[in-house]
């Protein structure tokens, strides 16, 4: 475990690699144990690493967001834990397209669409979580849903970019 360690800081940064982080700091209900490794990839290129890294030593890893629909057990999670939060979360606007990074929160989003005057996200601005939660999820409220369409997203399984078109409304 140790050597996976150095491995993670020299590839991400010191600061991005935290050994037995308690989970019930990064879960909304503030449950959960340790994970034995925890990090923060600030880049796709990051992440690419840190999952290149995992699966090269064969240590399980578990991608979370904001933590907003886990339930961490008492005994934690064993191998990596990687949020894609605040550090992968920017957001940007091109004419009426947006793209953003995974870890962008959905109320971020949302505001950022009504400032540019897109419409069609609102749904989204209640729900306590991020691109790459709500995707994964399926998040939706008030009759709309990620199901509905979402930008474009990064396939780190398998290096792919996947555009999706958002149907009803200015997004492209
Ligand atoms: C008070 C409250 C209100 C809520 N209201 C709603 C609601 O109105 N509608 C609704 O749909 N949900 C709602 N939820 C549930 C939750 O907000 C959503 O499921 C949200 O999409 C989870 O996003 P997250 O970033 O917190 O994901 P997490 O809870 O961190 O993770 C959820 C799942 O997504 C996966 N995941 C997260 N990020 C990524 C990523 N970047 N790449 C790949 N996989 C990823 C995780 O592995 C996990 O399986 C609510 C939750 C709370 C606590």
């Amino acid at each position: 475990m140790e050597n996976i360690i150095e491995v993670l800081k020299k590839a991400i940064g010191e600061n991005n690699v935290i050994e037995n982080e308690p989970m019930s700091k990064h879960t909304t209900f503030r449950i959960g144990g340790n994970a034995d490794i925890f990090v923060t990839p600030q880049s796709t290129e990051d992440i690419e690493n840190v999952i290149k890294i995992a699966e090269k030593t064969n240590t399980p890893y578990y991608i979370i967001g904001n933590g907003s629909n886990l339930l961490v057990k008492d005994n934690g999670i064993r191998g990596i834990v990687i949020q894609i939060y605040k550090k992968y979360s920017d957001i940007t606007v091109n004419g009426n397209e947006i793209t953003v990074q995974s870890g962008a929160l959905l109320s971020t989003v949302a505001k950022k669409a009504m400032e540019n005057s897109l419409t069609g996200f609102e749904f989204a601005s209640g729900i306590p979580g991020t691109i790459g939660g709500a995707v994964c999820m399926n998040a939706g409220a008030y009759g709309g849903g990620s199901r509905d369409g979402f930008f474009f997203f990064y396939d780190f399984f398998n290096s792919k970019r996947i555009l999706v078109v958002y149907q009803h409304t200015g997004f492209v």
